[in-house]
């Protein structure tokens, strides 16, 4: 586990799921394909499904599809009916004990589905949405207690943990918190799950790197990936204005998206 950690990446449309995949495959890494529940929506829950199924039975390839932030139990449970190998309930923004109470609803769902599919936990508000934010929001960033995350693990049997150690959803203006290594660490042990950090976007090398040498299993990535599929896909068609041919018109975004994902899976898959 050290030293390595599972990049997890958003997708919006089959481009998206195009890029991450060159860029896992270049670099023979295992993926992670998140789809939110507005991202969900958009592309289709058994399409989803469906697209990588396709890739991972086709080539062989260790690639999984998550559940990202769900925040009911029902859409929960739609994305496990639907084949999802990951979910996410994301009762962040609620007391502990509500939070508590829906996760262990939602792991217990998954438990009875008759296949192995992961849950993961939020424990401590981040913030939401992949999007630029001037500040960092209201009510956001206040750090997990050790304690809590070792409270919430045992109520709940969540097999991933999302705890709140300095990242933010989304890219900051005003600067990005740091990663409080130590608390990883500290969380980690306390836990006895793996870790999952979120709101990576924006976060220098050097807090990727400690926080995976101290227990971040999995990292999510969206709003980089978002940034430069919109900036080339702008480009593109400031460029040629006369092209009308989709694939053309939207290769330079999937190159785009590649770019920065093969980036982000060096990093997280450098064994020092
Ligand atoms: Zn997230």
């Amino acid at each position: 586990m050290k030293g390595v950690a599972i990049g997890h990446f958003n997708i919006s449309n089959l481009e998206g799921l195009h890029a991450i995949y060159r860029a896992a495959k270049k670099l023979n890494v295992p993926v992670i394909i998140g789809v939110s529940e507005g991202e969900e929506e958009f592309v289709g829950r058994a399409e989803a499904v469906a697209l990588v199924k396709a890739i991972r039975e086709q080539d062989n390839y260790p690639i999984f599809l998550n559940a990202d932030h769900h925040t009911s139990a029902e859409s929960v449970q739609a994305a496990i009916d639907a084949g999802f190998d990951a979910v996410i309930i994301d009762g962040a923004k609620m007391p502990f004990d509500e939070n508590v109470k829906i996760t262990k609803e939602c792991v217990e769902y998954a438990r009875q589905s008759g296949r192995e599919v992961l849950v993961e936990g939020e424990l401590g508000y981040i913030g939401s949405g992949s999007n630029i934010k001037d500040t960092i929001p209201e009510g956001a960033g206040i750090l997990t207690r050790p304690e809590e995350a070792k409270k919430f693990v045992e109520m709940t049997g969540v097999d991933l943990l999302a705890p709140s150690v300095g990242s933010i959803h989304g890219l900051i203006k005003s600067g990005k918190p740091h990663i409080d290594a130590a608390l990883v660490s500290e969380i980690r042990q306390y836990a006895g799950v793996p870790l999952v950090l979120h709101g990576g976007s924006g976060l220098r090398e050097e807090d990727f790197t400690n926080a995976i040498k101290a227990g971040v299993a999995i990292i999510h990535i969206n709003t980089e990936i978002r940034l430069a599929y919109d900036e080339a896909l702008k480009k593109s068609l400031a460029e040629n204005p006369s092209e009308t041919t989709p694939y053309k018109i939207l290769q330079p975004a999937v190159d785009a998206v590649e770019e920065v994902v093969e980036n982000r899976l060096k990093l997280f898959n450098m064994r020092s």
